[in-house]
Parts: structure tokens; sequence; C-alpha cells
């Protein structure tokens, strides 16, 4: 089969490999409908990388596939059903494991990093990490599955209600998640930062009050005359905007930290912490939330499926992910099956 393979320093190469066969008797063969450009990806493959990749490994780990195989332990799925998969498989047996906290395992073999991924025609997955999709769903819309899953493990933790203001910094395809989300949830106002023109626009589409470009306007003076003491809750979706967020909620609000910067170590002002009693929490990954994105995903309270900007086929996975490096690209999918059906 045709796949895009990690080789190292900035190298992901097109070429034939053997297709996955079944391992262990949970095993699933999938046949890929598609997979999304994910910003980890575009991290994976820069020089040099922003967040390490196992060379050797099939990149890819926001996939929507088909089942075509399964191994004889396999309980819940048959052949033609589809789905979608948590990428981030935990041991079970570990420590965390045992907390109820699969998302912190001591031992996550993480598919599309360390093992092989989507951006293939097939793959294959345990059946503990595949959840079902309706038949009927698009994959351009199944494809958010795994962002919404971890979005909505990083919402529980601050519960918005209704009229809450929120600050949401970084409107990429996340971004544009948690916005939706919290318009869902009821709050107002919404306010996005976001530097790039074109993503403010859409940041407005999903339901942001107001889409403003930091770098030209000061975000905290915004924030105030918009929310009078401070907004109830900021999400940093960027990684390294901690002091901004920060500075943007009012006394006793919350800071939640989605995005990932391994490199980023922002000067703190701990007194800003301490004197405004704010709560800053973390988020990592997805925890029990599959099935709750799944059910929105088919409820369609969310309206995502407009913000896939491009659908190329896998041998465009370069543009694909310049595409997203560049930030020409909202959702970036690429469709394996593409070159075969001649589109
Ligand atoms: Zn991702
Ligand atoms: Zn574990």
């Amino acid at each position: 089969m045709r796949a895009a393979v990690f080789e190292g320093e900035g190298k992901l190469v097109l070429q034939e490999v053997k297709k996955p066969e079944i391992l262990k008797e949970d095993d699933i063969i999938g046949e890929i409908e598609v997979c999304s450009i994910c910003g980890t990806d575009v991290h994976m493959t820069s020089v040099p990388p922003g967040y390490p990749a196992t060379p050797g490994t099939i990149l890819g780990h926001e996939l929507v596939a088909k089942v075509v195989e399964t191994g004889t332990g396999v309980t819940q799925f048959k052949v033609g059903d589809r789905f979608v998969v948590n990428p981030n498989e935990y041991c079970g047996k570990c420590n965390y494991c045992k907390k109820n906290l699969p998302n912190e395992c001591e031992d996550i073999k993480a598919m599309g990093i360390d093992v092989d991924g989507g951006f293939a025609e097939f793959v294959r997955v345990s059946e503990k990490m595949a959840f079902k999709i309706p038949e009927d769903m698009p994959s351009e819309l199944a494809a958010f599955a795994e962002p919404l899953a971890c979005a909505v493990n990083a919402s529980r933790k601050i519960r918005v209600n209704p009229s809450e203001s929120v600050v949401i910094i970084g409107a990429g395809p996340i971004g544009m998640i948690f916005i939706q989300l919290m318009k869902a949830a009821g709050a107002y106002p919404i306010i996005s930062l976001e530097p790039n023109p074109v993503r403010r626009e859409y940041a407005l589409k999903c339901g942001a009050d107001y889409a403003v470009n930091p770098l030209e306007v000061d975000a905290q003076s915004f924030v105030m005359e918009k929310t009078q003491i401070g907004a109830d809750y900021a999400i940093d979706v960027v990684g390294s905007q901690m002091m901004a967020a920060i500075n943007c909620i009012r006394k006793g609000g919350s800071v939640l930290l989605f995005g990932n910067n391994a490199k980023a170590a922002p000067a703190v002002i701990q007194s800003q912490i301490t004197y405004k009693e704010a709560k800053v929490l973390g988020t990592w990954l997805a925890n029990a939330s599959f099935d709750q994105a799944v059910k929105m995903l088919a409820s369609n309270t969310l309206n995502l499926e407009f913000l896939v900007s491009h659908i190329l086929p896998l041998e465009k996975i370069h543009e694909a992910i310049d595409l997203m490096r560049r930030g020409e690209g909202v959702e970036v999918l690429v469709d394996p099956r593409m070159k075969e059906q001649g589109i």
C-alpha cells in the first residue's frame, strides 16, 4: 500500500509499504477514508522538530476508516463498520491507568507518532481504541472526532455557564472547536484572539462575538472594555500564552491551558495568579470523551464541516502539511482513496 513514512529530520517520504496485518486477536484493519493534518504533524516534520516522532513510522492520527478485517477476539465491530480512533493507546496496567487517567498512561503508544498511523491506505488499530460512527456521517465531519474529544475533555474542566465570558487565544482548528463548544454552552461574549485575518473571519463564522488581532489591538484593554472586570475564562490553545490568558481573566477567573509547546517558557508573574485568586488548569488529550464527541458530531450541535478548506490525495501530503504550516488551510484532509477513484 501507499503510505507517508517519517524518516527523521523533516523527511516524510511517500512509499510502497506492506499492508498491515492482524497481529493480536483484538486487532482491526481499517481502510482509511480521510486523515486530517494536525498541528502536531506540522511540528514533527519541521526542522528542527517541534515535537518528536519515531523514524520509520507512518504519520497521521486524526483518521476515519472502514473495517476490512477483524481479529478473532473483536466483538463490537464487523467488516464494513466505520470508525474513528483514539490514537493514544494506553496500557491499562500502569499507575495512571489504574487512576482512570489513561491519557496520562506511563506507556502510551501514540498512533501516527510512535506507531503506524493514517497517512496510508490501511491502518491497524486495537478494538479498544476504535469508536463506531454512523453509516451516513460524512468523513469530513467525522475527521473532527479526535480534536473534538480532546476539547471536550478540556471543557469539562471549566464547565462554562450561559452568559459567562470566554477569551480563546488562537483560532486554528482547535480554537474553532472551542469557540463552537463555548457558543453551544451559552457563553457571552466569546472573544477570539488571532493574528491571521483569514482565521479571524472563520472565528466569527464559528460564533465568536469578537475576533481581534492581538498584535494590533491591546487584548487586555479590549477584554476589559467588553467585560468590565475581565473574562470569566481564558483558554490558551497556542501553548505559550499563559500570561496573556491570566491578564485577560477577572479576579476568581480560570485559565485553561490546552496548547502544548514544549519549547515555550513564558515568564510568569506569579503575584497575578495570587491576587486574582486565579485557577490555572492544564488538560491533556482525550479521556472518556470520544463517545461524547461522536454523539455531538452526529447531533449536528456544532457546525464543523465548513472548516474543511482542502481535501488532497495522499500523493499531495507535503502540500497538505505546507498549507497548514503557512496557515492557509483551516482544516486540511488527506484522502488516500482519491487516486484510485480517479478524482
Ligand atoms: Zn492531533
Ligand atoms: Zn498505562
